[in-house]
């Protein structure tokens, strides 16, 4: 078994690992670090959750203690490019975390906020940079920003890159880095347009692969409930009363609908905060803060806001509303049951989303099993099984018309509740979280500027 004893890690990055309570290296670490730290470019298929940060950073941390720039003001050595906000930040905390017995300057910067604190920080001279694409262009513009002596080039999560039409600043920010350097490239999924770029600049790339292209987590016991769309609100109120309930991420699809369902949370006695891109920068720190903390244990999210929130402990992934997109429902339930630890999804479906439910299902390989023991039971929400829906050769089965209200409750509220598995053996290795993410939305957080898949839609896409 490999150990980070025998990953030829230097000391301070062994001792700083097991500061954050890890024991043995992820799948993806054990893979990319020999290779990284023996100079490999690396082209890594891995999800965020799986470990990825500490696969790049603590070899790249290595590399720039074990070869010193020439001394006088430091000099950005190290490149990470981040489509959000958050997971800037959290790339950023982790380099803190996993640097914290090294003397290694390191900064995030991102739009949205005023530029002038990151500003002060990049004079002071920093070795790592983690950026979004749109305020490192803007601050190499301004001169402030000089990338021509970049040895170490990392881009993280880059399908979302391209989803959030980043391909040219990326390109942009290819143009000036010097052309000798180690790069790396990590994407949840790998298309062509990835593979495309990847071939642009990854040279003799290493490949490493911890999650198939599109595959559920396995340790996330996954359920769907069929309820009408006026009852969404009451079911889940009720759900999250049971104590099974921890640390709870909800996703809607709208950034208003976020916001109005935790003001009926608060109406239902249930502490909760949303987090979308409209929230102001404060309000966004303060509900991730009390997310992590536990003051807020409930926090209602839109996709963008979420992509890539690490908080440890997460119990529960609800889907308010089902995702559109397949590939969005993989990344939500990604977000419970990391690193070694177990966690329940639960997913809402109402009467237009059946078609939504069946195309994940197609993705993922597998039917979802339905949790009927609970008081707003639907059947009208329920759409024709696999072998009858849309793409088999059976004529297409109209939905039933959804009901103007649900029926009576079958049985009291209270009564049911998530089951949280016993799994012997489930609690994992700990996983510590850097308190990350207290920064503002990604000047990504941005309507993708295009889609993958081209059919016809009965709701408007997701609005965040
Ligand atoms: P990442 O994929 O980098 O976002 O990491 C996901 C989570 O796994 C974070 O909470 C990390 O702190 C945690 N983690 C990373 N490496 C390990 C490890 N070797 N053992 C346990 N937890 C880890």
């Amino acid at each position: 078994m490999t150990t980070f004893a025998n990953l030829d890690l230097i000391e301070p990055l062994r001792r700083a690992v097991a500061h954050e309570g890890y024991e043995i290296p992820t799948p993806i670490q054990a893979q990319s670090i020999p290779l990284l730290l023996e100079g490999r470019d690396v082209l890594g298929c891995a999800q965020t959750g799986t470990g990825k940060t500490a696969a790049f950073a603590l070899p790249m941390l290595q590399h720039l203690v074990g070869t010193p720039a020439p001394r006088g003001k430091k000099i950005i050595r190290a490149l990470v490019l981040s489509p959000t906000r958050e997971l800037a930040a959290q790339i950023d905390e982790s380099f803190g975390a996993y640097g914290r017995y090294l003397q290694v300057p390191h900064t995030v910067i991102f739009g949205g906020v005023n530029q002038s604190g990151q500003v002060k920080i990049l004079r002071r001279g920093v070795e790592v940079l983690v950026a979004t694409p749109g305020r490192l262009l803007d601050l190499m513009g301004q001169g402030i920003i000089d990338l021509g002596r970049v040895e170490l080039f990392v881009l993280d999560e880059a399908d979302r890159m391209l989803d959030m039409g980043f391909i040219h600043d990326i390109k942009r920010v290819l143009r000036v880095l010097p052309p000798r350097r180690q790069n790396l490239l990590f994407s949840a999924t790998m298309p062509r347009s990835i593979a495309d770029l990847a071939s642009s600049f990854l040279n003799n790339p290493a490949w490493v692969e911890v999650t198939p292209n599109v595959k559920t987590v396995d340790q996330i016991e996954q359920r769907v409930m069929f309820v009408a769309r006026a009852d969404k609100r009451r079911l889940l109120a009720e759900l999250l009363h049971s104590p099974e309930v921890e640390r709870v991420l909800v996703f809607t699809r709208t950034k208003h609908g976020a916001n109005r369902l935790v003001k009926q949370l608060d109406r239902a006695g249930i502490r909760g905060a949303a987090i979308h891109g409209n929230k102001s920068q404060s309000a966004r720190r303060k509900a991730l803060e009390g997310f992590r903390n536990g003051s807020n244990p409930v926090l209602v999210a839109t996709d963008l806001a979420a992509r890539g929130i690490d908080v440890e402990g997460i119990s529960h992934v609800f889907n308010f509303d089902l995702p559109n997109e397949p590939e969005t429902y993989v990344h939500r339930i990604g977000r419970t049951g990391r690193a070694g630890m177990t966690g329940i999804a639960i997913s809402f479906c109402d009467e237009t989303e059946g078609e939504y439910l069946r195309d994940i299902e197609k993705l993922i390989g597998q039917t979802i099993p339905v949790a009927r023991d609970h008081a707003y039971e639907c059947p009208q929400a329920e759409p024709p099984p696999l072998s009858q829906s849309r793409g088999s050769r059976s004529p297409r089965r109209r939905p039933p018309p959804p009901p103007r209200r649900s029926p009576r409750p079958r049985r009291p509220p209270r009564s049911s509740g998530p089951q949280r598995p016993a799994k012997p053996g489930s609690q994992g290795s700990a996983n510590r979280t850097p308190a990350a993410g207290t920064s503002p939305s990604s000047d990504a957080e941005s309507q993708p500027r295009h889609r993958r898949r081209r059919r016809p839609r009965r709701r408007p896409p997701q609005t965040d």
